[in-house]
């Protein structure tokens, strides 16, 4: 018998829970809830529950579930943090992010047009209403600023100015950062109340470059 969709998402948090990579329950609802299939393209759906990237056109990828599963452990997240991600992409980690921290709280920017539409459409289908935005987000978004969580899901050459402006005493930027391509750390990084940043790192990671004025150029 072939599985239902549930069934593959359920496999594939079991999976993420026994490799560790999903530690708490938050993050495991958020993955239960979202339907990754809602956010691959068309020819990609079969792969929605592997753990693995997968190209969602113009040279971008969604990450592999485990990727983005420690990174949301790392973010601390909670219902009610105002959150910013930078690289919407197929919007499948905004759609996480709301479903944890509350899809008004959340706000994700992209710099691709044509990403930025499929994001919308997939966004709409899921039936999540979160604010998108088109442009640069190595500058941040000053309009809904303060935030608690910046995360990029872009891979950044250094932590821009605006992002370290734009979060709240005590909040978390999480990013990776490194090499235009293909390694990077994950870093979390704290702002403390006298405006210093306490930084840590969690590993190697592989993501597409964060490109705009603060990041890298194309
Ligand atoms: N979070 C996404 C994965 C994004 S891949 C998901 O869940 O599917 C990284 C995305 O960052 C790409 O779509 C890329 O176009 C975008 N990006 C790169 N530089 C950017 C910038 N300066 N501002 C906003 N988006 C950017």
């Amino acid at each position: 018998m072939t599985q239902t969709k549930n069934e593959h998402r359920e496999k594939m948090v079991r999976y993420l829970e026994k490799i560790r990579y999903i530690k708490s329950d938050p993050v495991k609802n958020a993955f239960l809830n979202v339907d990754r299939s809602k956010f691959v393209p068309n020819h990609s759906k079969e792969d929605a529950y592997r753990d693995t990237p997968l190209q969602i056109g113009f040279g971008q990828t969604i990450s592999a579930p485990s990727m983005i599963a420690l990174m949301l452990e790392v973010s601390q997240l909670r219902y009610g943090l105002k959150t910013l991600e930078i690289g919407a992409g197929s919007g499948y980690n905004a759609a996480l992010l709301a479903q944890i921290c509350g899809e008004e709280n959340v706000v994700t920017i992209e710099r691709v047009p044509e990403v930025y539409n499929f994001c919308i459409e997939n966004l709409k289908n899921a039936g999540y209403n979160i604010k998108v935005i088109l442009g640069d987000g190595t500058k941040g978004h000053e309009e809904d600023a303060p935030y608690d969580r910046i995360i990029s899901t872009a891979a950044a050459p250094h932590v821009p100015q605006s992002w370290k402006d734009q979060l709240k005493e005590g909040g978390l930027i999480i990013a990776p950062v490194g090499k235009k391509r293909y390694y990077q750390e994950l870093l979390v990084s704290k702002k403390m109340p006298d405006g210093t940043f306490s930084t840590s790192f969690y590993g190697g990671c592989v993501f597409v470059p964060l490109v705009g004025e603060e990041g890298w150029k194309e």
